[in-house]
């Protein structure tokens, strides 16, 4: 029984360390380095190579490197009885909790526009609306949107979150389902997308749905890049009705040099940084799941694959 490692384009080092300290025993291949395919049930990975896992006849688990799924679920060859796991893990959680507060406070308190007008030395005050009169809707309030919902809450800010199911978190107004997508929109003067990427949540965010938050309006992206129609946003904070976007997450990564987002004053753009995985945090939660998996028991942060997270 063997233990597989695929993450191309990111050195798997620190992750077959963290796996070899976590468990001695364990026999771990690197992908694509010489291994007999027969021997692996389980794989651990990262934007593998699309179909390669038809070919592992005894792969049992495709255990994802970090929250999202979308890497594994959008390979139409993965075979069916293939069962697909996510992280779920208190750094990561507040990692991206304190990211999230660190761009709405920089908005909130005009920091990106001080920053231009240093640069063209100006010395002008902008007047800031308070934290408790800013309401900042999180549209996907699972895990991560509930730790980015704390970090608000003890911020002052209003905070209400959107879900496929209601929720009744302390102090966030849940909304629930399309009947309240728009209310949830229209009270959202931050909105916050924390949704994983699915058939039903691609390019969610488009020019119906800014047309339905309110005027100046804030947007943040640290999902995925394909719940975004870049052009419909580059044109509603053009025309004004948006006051802008802080965008963690492209449809290409790396956005490429003449992409309008790279210099537009009213956009902030970071590499992907919202919340990185950290193998010794995360492994013992993979090998906890491998050991499931041998004692066929039920494995912990299992993805429902007809619903895709
Ligand atoms: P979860 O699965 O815990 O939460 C997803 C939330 O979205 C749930 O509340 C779910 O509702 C809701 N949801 C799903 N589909 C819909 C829909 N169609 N309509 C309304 N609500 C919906 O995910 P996580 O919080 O762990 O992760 C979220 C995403 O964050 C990841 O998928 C990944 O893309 C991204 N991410 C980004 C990182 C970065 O560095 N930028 C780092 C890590 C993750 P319900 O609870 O009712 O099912």
């Amino acid at each position: 029984m063997s233990f597989l490692v695929v993450s191309p384009g990111k050195d798997p080092k620190a992750w077959v360390e963290a796996l070899k300290n976590q468990h001695p025993g364990l026999n771990v291949y690197v992908y694509p380095e010489d291994h007999d395919k027969e021997e692996v049930e389980f794989a651990l990975s990262w934007n593998h190579p699309r179909g390669i896992f038809q070919n592992y006849p005894n792969l049992k688990v495709v255990a994802s490197m970090g929250a999202g799924v979308d890497h594994i679920t959008s390979d139409k060859e993965l075979p069916e009885n293939i069962k697909i796991t996510k992280v779920v893990d208190d750094r990561l959680e507040e990692d991206m909790g304190t990211f999230v507060l660190s761009l709405v406070l920089a908005h909130q308190r005009n920091l990106l526009e001080y920053r231009e007008k240093q640069i063209n030395e100006k010395w002008e005050p902008v007047s800031y609306t308070r934290n408790d009169q800013v309401k900042v809707g999180i549209l996907g309030i699972g895990n991560l949107g509930q730790s980015v919902s704390k970090c608000l809450l003890k911020n002052g800010f209003q905070v209400r979150g959107f879900s496929k199911n209601k929720k009744d978190f302390d102090h966030v107004e849940s909304f629930a389902g399309e009947d309240e997508f728009d209310d949830f929109l229209e009270q959202s003067d931050i909105l916050v997308n924390m949704l994983p990427l699915t058939a039903e949540t691609e390019k969610i965010l488009n020019k119906e749905l800014f047309e339905k938050l309110p005027k100046d309006a804030y947007v943040i992206n640290v999902a995925r890049g394909e719940h975004l129609v870049e052009q419909d946003l580059l044109a509603k904070i053009d025309d004004g009705h948006l006051s802008g976007a802080a965008l963690d997450v492209f449809w290409e990564e790396p956005i490429r040099p003449e992409h309008p987002f790279w210099k537009h004053p009213k956009i902030r753009v970071t590499p992907h940084v919202a919340s990185v995985t950290h193998p010794e945090s995360v492994v013992p939660q993979i090998i906890e799941n491998y050991e499931r998996m041998k004692e066929e028991e039920e494995l912990k942060n299992l993805v429902k694959r007809d619903r895709g997270y």
